[in-house]
């Protein structure tokens, strides 16, 4: 088949970005065209961009409904920087029989030289070259065309383009000031950015609060909860194990649920939830429960620096309060949200949105620590910037990819918080 690829940031995806694919389509007789969201380049150009799953969400509703366009997510399972070149490579050696053709506006020409290694980019695919808003010089793109080819080889094919002056810039700006961007993009990419809180603020992506979950996440608990309740327990099955690590950061209540769905409506929970209490009382006794390495450090930086701290935990507070005064960590936080607090525990997003209201910050312009699964599923649900930082299980494919980035302690967590807040 002759395919058609269009990458882009897609920050977000615009109406300019689905004619590419139609026009070029319709021009060069191809057969599909493949729609490829960048990889994570936090910044672009020195700027922040949303997270990856946001723009592959919505580069996946701005093509619904057109079946000859498709989402390859491709590099946004490459590790590191994004380049052009080995995404064809790849393609071309995932896809053999498939002949294809990079498409891309007049800006992307006349930067091409200096993108890595054009030739090989001319090697596995043609490019064909858009004209780009009102005021593109074809002749001049014919002659940049033929200078690249000279010098790099390939086919480049320069294609006439409606002038359209949209950019995801424009849609951006159009949005963060509350204006109609009806003409241009899609109405579900729309809707999205809207309900993620995307394009809101001045700088969407940066933080001024962040909130950390407790057991797992500040405080070694989880790994003293399993080895306490095996022990009660005496023998450990496949089932107990994997039930233990699904009731990982969910409230008590539902944790209870989870056990009698998965063990059977006899299975002793009550005795095992009161040894497992003793346990940690007797831990607490003998002084705090153990603390993450870097947890008070992470903490005094972030305080010392003006972000607004607030913890959510699905843990009942008469248990989150002393356990935090006796880490010494309870004053660096501006609020404390507990499992009681919220209608909902995690992993719907009831506890995260209240620590936002609580901060009174946007939940957009939060950053979620977390280490399990159901805190994640949370914080994303809550329009929050969730970082992963596992603690017993690593993240699942889903789990990565609704994470802005995993962090494998809270040391690196600092440094990535140094670095992107
Ligand atoms: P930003 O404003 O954030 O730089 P953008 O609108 O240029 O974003 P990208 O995702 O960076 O969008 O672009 C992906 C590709 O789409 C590029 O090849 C770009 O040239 C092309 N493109 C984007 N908008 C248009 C347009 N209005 N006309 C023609 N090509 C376009």
């Amino acid at each position: 088949m002759k395919i058609g690829l269009v990458g882009g940031t897609f920050d977000p995806i615009h109406r300019g970005h689905v004619l590419l694919g139609v026009v070029a389509r319709q021009q060069f007789d191809l057969d599909e065209i493949w729609f490829l969201p960048a990889g994570q380049p936090y910044f672009k150009e020195g700027k922040k961009v949303s997270p990856a799953q946001d723009r592959l969400a919505m580069t996946k509703r701005a093509l619904d409904g057109l079946a000859w366009a498709r989402v390859c997510d491709i590099e946004l399972r490459r590790e590191g920087r994004t380049y052009t070149c080995e995404t064809v490579e790849e393609l071309r050696a995932r896809y053999p029989e498939h002949e294809f053709s990079f498409i891309f506006g007049a800006d992307c020409l006349d930067q091409l030289d200096s993108w890595r290694e054009p030739e090989r980019i001319l090697a596995g695919a043609r490019i064909l070259a858009a004209g780009r808003g009102s005021g593109t010089d074809y002749d001049a793109m014919e002659r940049k065309a033929a200078a690249l080819m000279t010098r790099f080889g390939g086919q480049i094919r320069v294609m006439p383009f409606p002038a359209l002056d949209v950019s995801s810039t424009l849609v951006r700006e159009r949005m963060r000031e509350g204006l109609d961007v009806s003409d241009l993009l899609p109405e579900a990419v729309a809707a999205y950015a809207e309900r993620q809180g995307l394009y809101r603020e001045v700088d969407h992506s940066s933080f001024t609060a962040v909130v950390f979950d407790m057991d797992g996440t500040l405080l070694d608990t989880e790994k003293l909860f399993i080895d306490a309740w095996e022990e009660a327990e005496g023998c450990v099955t496949p089932e107990l194990e994997e039930a233990l690590y699904a009731i990982i950061g969910v409230t008590r209540e539902r944790s209870e649920e989870i056990i009698y769905e998965r063990l059977g409506a006899d299975y002793p929970y009550e005795e095992r939830r009161i040894a497992v209490d003793e346990v940690f009382r007797r831990t607490r006794e003998n002084g705090a429960l153990p603390v993450k390495a870097g947890a008070a450090e992470i903490l005094r930086t972030l305080w010392r620096k003006g972000y607004r701290l607030a913890l959510a935990s699905s843990t009942e507070r008469e248990l989150v309060i002393p356990e935090l005064e006796a880490a010494g960590l309870l004053p660096y936080f501006d609020a404390v949200i507990c499992g009681g607090d919220a209608a909902r525990g995690k992993p719907a997003p009831d506890i995260f949105l209240k620590a936002a209201e609580a901060l009174g910050t946007a939940p957009g312009r939060c950053l979620a620590v977390e280490d399990s699964r159901n805190g994640i599923l949370s914080a994303h649900a809550a329009g929050m910037i969730p970082l992963m930082v596992p603690d017993l299980l690593p993240p699942d494919e889903e789990i990565a990819a609704l994470a802005a980035d995993i962090c494998p302690d809270l040391p690196t967590a600092q440094t990535w918080i140094a670095l992107h807040g």
